[in-house]
Formats: C-alpha cells, structure tokens, sequence
C-alpha cells in the first residue's frame, strides 16, 4: 500500500519527491508516509537513491543499530522539513529562512566529499562512493537535489504549492501554458472539483 502511494507522490525532482512523503500535509490528518527507518529504505529505492543490495545492506545495518537508524529518521524528516518551508517560501515568492539555509548548507557539506565521478560505458557518470555502511547515505542525494533545485532559476519560477488547501504537496509546473494547480489531477483536482459539485448540489437544497 505505501509502494502505491509512493508512487503518487513522485514529480521527477527527488527533493520534491522528499518533500512531499506526508500526505495531506494541511489537512487536519496528515498522513506520515516515513514512519520507520525501513520506509525511508523503501522510499529510497523506490526513487532509485538506493539499489536493491544497497537496501538490503543498508537494512542489515539498520538492525544491527536501531537506535542509529531512529536517529537517521529523525535527521531525515529534519531535512524534509526545512525543505519544505524553503520550497513553499520559494513557490510563495516570500523569503526563505536563514536558519533553513543554514541546515540545508551544512547538510551539502556532508554529502559533497562522498560524491566522485567514475567512468561509464559511454563517458562518466556522478556516483555516490564509499560509506555503504552509512545509514544516512540517501540523505546525502537529497540535499544535493535540494541545492540544484534552488539554483535553477527556471524550475524555481515554475515552482508551486498544490491548490487544494488540504494537500500541502510542492510541485514544478512544466505544463505549457503555466496553468497547472493540482499536484496530481487524479489525486487533488478530481477531489477538490467532486467538493464542490457535493457544495453545489447542498446550496441548491
Ligand atoms: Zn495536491
């Protein structure tokens, strides 16, 4: 079940796709997708940040320390959170928080001396190395998403909140005409516009 509702929340932008693991954000039950450290496995491989040995290794470290692994949970959700006031201040055009920045900073300062590249079949490619062990190493993907998101003037202008207040989920707009509202039609536009046909069909009463 929470494989499908991964699926849903996934926009192509992993730190979007970060940011948007509660469900129903604003509502008055929002939906908490990582509740273990073993659905931020699932949903790092679902977003392929890890491969099925990595997990697999990666859980077996995990086990081994749990009290770590909590840890990591708790650092992770950190970082979700201040990305996800950084993006709705982004997509609100309001200022972002210095002290946001600040985390967000000192999580890149972790990630970059793990990134190198290696070459491939048909030139080189961006890998994560070393630390297989690490529980946090998915983060480390994350936070360099976040950094590449906020420097990408034209993603940022496209950047927006879902318009069903209840939702809370960022997306980035790449319709054509910029007339986008909902994150997922299906999910948000079809519920908010079933609303309001039920608040139509009440008034007429
Ligand atoms: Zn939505």
């Amino acid at each position: 079940m929470a494989e499908k509702i991964f699926d849903l929340t996934l926009t192509g932008l992993l730190a979007l796709d970060f940011a948007n693991t509660v469900d129903w954000r604003t509502s008055e039950h929002p939906d908490e997708l990582l509740n273990s450290y073993s659905d931020l496995i699932r949903w790092s491989q679902h977003t392929e940040l890890l491969t099925v040995a990595q997990a697999q290794r990666i859980s077996r470290e995990a086990a081994r320390r749990p009290a770590e692994a909590d840890a990591v949970l708790d650092r992770a959700k950190q970082l979700r959170e201040t990305l996800l006031r950084t993006f709705s201040a982004t997509a609100a055009r309001r200022q972002t928080e210095k002290t946001d920045l600040e985390f967000l900073n000192a999580k890149i300062r972790e990630a970059l001396p793990h990134l190198q590249i290696v070459p491939t079949a048909d030139g080189f490619s961006w890998t994560w190395t070393d630390g297989e062990d690490r529980l946090d190493r998915m983060l480390w993907a994350v936070a360099r998403a976040a950094g590449e998101l906020l420097t990408d003037a034209d993603a940022l202008a496209q950047l927006r909140l879902c318009a069903n207040e209840e939702c809370g989920w960022l997306f980035v707009d790449t319709s054509r005409n910029k007339s986008r509202r909902w994150c997922k039609m299906e999910v948000c536009g079809n519920r908010v516009k079933a609303r309001r046909h039920y608040e139509q069909v009440k008034s007429k009463r």
